[in-house]
């Protein structure tokens, strides 16, 4: 439906009957097709690398630099955990400082990509399983912003976030990341950010550079679980033994990475990229797909 269209729809909304919440859902633009976009699986680390420049941050920039500009991005990110899931519906959705601790610059910052009700209706359409529920009071917290200020600095791509709902094992979240699948034809840049390796219970600050044996461990083994599409196990990573369980003690850091794997064909390519481990319990290791 073109804007004209669209706009009269709602000028005769007052005068008929109520348009109905479908009508309304009709008035929304689809997004335009595109070849199949990449996927990105981002650990974020701390919420300073949003205003740090470090290997981090410049392994994220570089990885852009390669991207077809996407229509809108959709981030899963640890930081979001709901009853249900959900997407922000806001067209201009707030920066969230949801941090503690951390220097006065980190909270001045402001990252005021758009949202979008494209992106909002396409993905209530493309999942069947379950309702995906609209939040208008959420926006964009640091596990999304503190990354895509490095994608894009100019916050000219519209975001979305998609939560993680509390309710479902990891095997449902990697089920549920399959069905957004046609939104990477639609020039939607899928970004899951999280750590697959994040303890903070016993972080290290004396060793800012390496990583426990444990976190090297699991890490490694995960490493080599997703070259090798090993895609059940790393779902079923409780059953991956105590490197997996002291790498893993809640699950929200991790499960963003099992959304990029799940929406990942056998075929694309995948490279890693910001294979660190640092402070000894947190691996910044990121995936990149297609
Ligand atoms: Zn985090």
């Amino acid at each position: 439906m073109d804007r004209r269209k669209a706009l009269q729809l709602m000028s005769i909304a007052p005068l008929g009957a109520a348009l109905t919440l479908r009508e309304l859902g009709r008035a929304v633009e689809d997004l335009p097709s595109t070849p199949t976009m990449p996927m990105l699986f981002l650990g974020h680390g701390s919420p300073m690398n949003a205003i740090e420049d470090n290997a981090f941050t410049q392994g994220w920039r570089a990885v852009a630099k390669n991207l077809p500009k996407p229509n809108a991005i959709l981030c899963i990110s640890a930081h979001w955990e709901t009853k249900g899931t959900f997407v922000t519906g806001m067209e201009k959705p707030r920066t969230i400082h949801d941090f503690g601790g951390f220097p006065k610059e980190l909270f001045a910052v402001q990252y005021p990509a758009p949202g979008s009700p494209a992106l909002v209706k396409q993905t209530q359409e493309v999942v069947t399983s379950a309702h995906i529920g609209v939040d208008h009071q959420w926006g964009l917290d640091h596990g999304a912003w503190s990354v895509i200020i490095h994608l894009y600095p100019k916050a000219d791509v519209p975001v979305v976030q998609l939560s993680l709902d509390r309710g479902l094992s990891p095997q449902k979240h990697y089920a549920l990341a399959r069905e957004l699948g046609a939104l990477r034809r639609k020039g939607v840049l899928i970004v899951g950010s999280g750590n697959m390796v994040h303890n903070l219970g016993v972080i290290d600050w004396r060793n800012p550079e390496g990583g426990y044996d444990w976190a090297v461990e699991a890490n490694t083994r995960m490493k080599e679980l997703i070259m090798n599409e090993g895609h059940a196990q790393l779902a079923d990573y409780r059953a991956q033994g105590r490197a997996f369980q002291l790498s893993i003690p809640t699950p929200e850091h991790y499960l963003p990475l099992l959304y990029v794997l799940g929406l990942k064909d056998r075929k694309e390519p995948l490279k890693l990229f910001n294979d660190r481990t640092v402070m000894g319990s947190i691996a910044m290791t990121s995936v990149m797909v297609g």
